[in-house]
């Protein structure tokens, strides 16, 4: 097994969710949601909820 030189794994990398602007980790994520081809992820049920309604509110072209 390789030792990474600080002693730690790579971090996963984190993900904005689009409502309450929480950094989210895709595995951890409570909700998740697709939306013009791409994949959103929230820190609650409530956020994917407020974002399906309004998926055009929350992203910018
Ligand atoms: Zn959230």
């Amino acid at each position: 097994m390789r030792i990474w030189p600080f002693g730690k794994k790579p971090q996963e990398q984190k993900v904005i969710d689009p409502v309450c602007k929480m950094e989210v980790s895709p595995s951890a994520a409570a909700a998740r949601s697709d939306y013009r081809g791409k994949t959103y992820y929230f820190c609650a049920t409530g956020c994917k909820q407020s974002f399906d309604k309004e998926p055009q509110k929350y992203v910018t072209a």
